[in-house]
């Protein structure tokens, strides 16, 4: 789960973390207000989208006054937010935050994340912090510095100092920093975070460290735990689909390909996507239906999967065992007659009951079912039937 930089930012607030105050706004008549509430000369006002790279799409602008704050708020909020993270459809901004302009004498990276392939917990840091820590990344990776950490002893001031000597820090701010790092540290165990962004750190003209921005995604089987992080939940960020297939029991993940996937388990969704790539195809989706194979289920995803423009055609790859295949069958013709399939359905059933499934879709005789015999003929059958 992903939440705002300025929720974020009140996470980083009750760790003592310093962090700029701001006015969150969601009708841009109440922005010279809040501007005045916070005080100060000169103020940015920031799209809150959970996407980063807002600042070179346009959602981060500097007002150096009040008209100004009044009109970028405006500009930015209602506007359709492209940047590298939302992909060309981009993300339409409900929500601005206001925060005094700083004056900024040094922008560093730093991040949390977790490094699966250690096993560990590993922060990042980079004294080229910024806008353009991709393109660091891509040209200069020497410059990226990465620090694991064994979670049996946790964050050390050794581990401080060697964010400080990346940084080229004097031993005055090398404290700093390493406070500042260690209640990161905190908030990555204690709240379950899987990541924690803070890019750009900056230090200011007066030598102190501000978090001028903050991302922050959590550990979804975690938020039990932590009612006060999951109450921060923004439904209007998460794909529409996405939500409606959670409400059924479904998991289902948008895709960008054009072969929908209908699939009993969450292993077998994940090779049946590796077997259509096989092919040379492109899943349009991940769509495990688990243990509830139902005629009211399978009907669902054909609905869910049937609402994105690109799929061409669906692929039903359904082991039966708890679930009899004849059932899944007889369900699949109730779904075909609930809602208008109107794409090719290539369905493979197997396991209990399989060969009186291959039976009942025979007899039903419906045009545009074709049944396979195996994963590999269904793949090859419902790519080339997604070609057209
Ligand atoms: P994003 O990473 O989504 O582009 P940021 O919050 O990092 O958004 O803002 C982009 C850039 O805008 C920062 O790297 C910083 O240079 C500048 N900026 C952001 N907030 C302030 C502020 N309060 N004062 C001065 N500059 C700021
Ligand atoms: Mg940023």
């Amino acid at each position: 789960m992903n939440i705002h930089e300025y929720q974020a930012k009140q996470i980083f607030a009750d760790f003592g973390i310093p962090v700029q105050n701001g006015k969150i706004i969601e009708n841009a008549e109440n922005a010279i207000s809040a501007a005045k509430e916070i005080g100060g000369k000169s103020w940015v006002v920031k799209a809150q989208i959970h996407a980063g790279g807002r600042g070179k799409g346009g959602g981060v602008k500097f007002a150096k006054d009040l008209e100004a704050v009044g009109k970028y708020a405006h500009e930015i909020l209602g506007m359709n937010l492209v940047t590298h993270q939302t992909g060309p459809e981009g993300k339409l901004v409900q929500k601005v935050y206001i925060v005094e302009a700083v004056d900024i004498k040094e922008e560093y990276y730093l991040s949390i994340l977790l490094d699966r392939a250690t096993e560990m917990p590993v922060i990042i840091a980079s004294a080229e912090g910024g806008m353009d820590i991709e393109k660091v990344a891509a040209e200069m990776p020497e410059k990226i510095v990465k620090i694991q950490i064994n979670p049996l002893i946790g964050f050390r001031s050794f581990h401080g100092r060697m964010i400080a000597k990346t940084f080229g820090l004097n031993a005055d701010l090398t404290k700093k920093v390493t406070n500042l790092v260690a209640s990161l540290y905190q908030i990555y165990v204690q709240k379950d975070a899987n990541m924690i962004e803070v890019n750009p750190l900056v230090l200011t003209d007066d030598d102190e460290f501000i978090a001028l921005d903050a991302k922050v995604g959590f550990d979804d089987n975690a938020m039990f735990k932590h009612k006060e992080i999951a109450a921060m939940r923004d439904f209007d960020e998460e794909e529409p689909t996405e939500l409606e297939a959670d409400k059924y029991g479904l998991s289902y993940v948008k895709l960008d390909g054009n072969v929908g996937c209908v699939v009993n388990g969450a292993g077998l969704a994940m090779s049946t996507m590796d077997i259509v790539k096989h092919e040379n195809g492109e899943p349009a989706n991940f769509l495990d239906v688990g243990g509830k194979a139902t005629a009211e289920t399978v009907a669902k995803s054909f609905e869910i999967i049937l609402k994105d423009p690109n799929v061409k055609a669906i692929f039903v790859n359904i082991f039966g065992g708890i679930v009899r295949c004849d059932r899944i069958a007889n369900g699949i013709l109730e779904a075909t007659q609930k809602i208008n399939v109107n794409v090719p359905l290539v369905i493979r059933l197997d396991g209990t009951n399989a060969k009186e499934a291959s039976e009942i879709l025979k007899k039903a005789n419906i045009q545009n079912i074709i049944t396979a015999e195996s994963m590999s003929d269904g793949a090859k059958k419902v790519v080339a039937a997604a070609r057209g």
